[in-house]
């Protein structure tokens, strides 16, 4: 599944757009789907950005990312891929951010599956076992928000989880692309560049490799004069 990301990615890189959908302008349904797709903030006098991290296979990541939380006063929208044990393993540091309001958790399915690629029943499944396992862990409801996984989606897709009460699909329109083949050197190349009021950039919870490095992110955030946001916060 990381490989596949790490493909998006490039992706993204190439295009220097952000994510992209698999309806392209003339399919049919296009512009009904597309309306509802958030890919950045709106526009503020405030400079501020989303940082959203997304999946969770490392456990010690996210404990990094919850410290630095409280420790610098960062928001971030963790977009949970709930079949991992982190969440279980960070259950007191989440639920204390959660409480702060400086977490929010987001959809980001229970197996990551391609939900292109899914029936209904199994798009649904994947769905709602993440919002389940969130909501008994933590009493806590993502809606509206969640992320397909590798931000792929079509008509169905938003259908089945309009109809479950998720209608805000989060895209993202920058990337630190803190995994994979990348290093240091490309991991500040990237905040440098994606990292600016505005946007909803996209990190991933998979290695510590983000937070390794975390001082040198975070002074492209202060240099540049940046508050953190949670979609919550921004989009109600
Ligand atoms: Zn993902």
């Amino acid at each position: 599944m990381v490989g596949i990301e790490v493909d998006r990615r490039t992706f993204l890189k190439a295009t220097a757009v952000g994510a992209a959908s698999l309806l392209v302008p003339g399919d049919p349904g296009y512009a009904a789907t597309a309306s509802k797709v958030i890919w950045s903030l709106p526009t503020s006098k405030t400079q501020r950005f989303a940082w959203t991290v997304d999946d969770g296979v490392s456990s010690r990541a996210v404990t990094d990312y919850l410290k630095f939380s409280s420790r610098y006063d960062l928001k971030f929208t963790f977009f949970v891929t709930s079949c991992y044990q982190t969440w279980q393993e960070n259950k007191a540091g989440i639920a204390a951010g959660l409480a702060s309001g400086r977490i929010q958790l987001g959809n980001h399915s229970h197996t990551h599956k391609n939900w292109t690629h899914l029936t209904e029943k199994l798009i649904r499944q994947d769905l709602m076992g993440c919002h389940n396992r969130m909501l008994d862990m933590f009493g806590y409801d993502m809606r509206p928000y969640f992320r397909p996984p590798y931000g792929l989606y079509n008509d169905q897709v938003l259908a089945v989880a309009a109809a479950e009460g998720y209608t805000k699909p989060m895209m993202w329109n920058g990337s630190l692309a803190d995994s994979g083949s990348t290093n240091e050197k490309a991991l500040i190349r990237n905040a440098k560049t994606w990292i600016g009021s505005g946007r909803i950039v996209i990190d991933h919870a998979n290695s510590t490799f983000t937070a390794d490095h975390f001082s040198d992110v975070l002074n492209v955030v202060r240099s540049r004069g940046l508050s953190t946001v949670t979609l919550r916060e921004v989009f109600g």
